[in-house]
């Protein structure tokens, strides 16, 4: 199951949540302090750098460290 990173729309609570696909689609989270369904995705800055290394240009994915989720910068040839 994906994580979400999301945000009220109504209180402005920012929250990360475990949910299905299904669940986000149906508008089946809440807001953990006002209830609300009325979310926002937020995409922060760790989300977009993890999905960059996915396709690292270093050592194209192959390295422990990348083929884990994540590349470490440059540093996965050589150790
Ligand atoms: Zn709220």
């Amino acid at each position: 199951m994906p994580y979400y990173d999301l945000r009220c729309a109504s209180c402005q609570t920012a929250f990360s949540v475990k949910a299905s696909i299904q669940a986000r689609s149906e508008k089946s989270i809440r807001c953990p302090s006002c209830t609300s369904t009325e979310l926002e995705t937020v995409y922060r800055q760790v989300n977009i750098l993890k999905y960059r290394d996915q396709n690292c240009d270093t050592c194209s994915g192959e390295a422990p460290s990348c083929a884990a989720g994540g590349c470490c910068g440059g540093h996965c040839l050589g150790q």
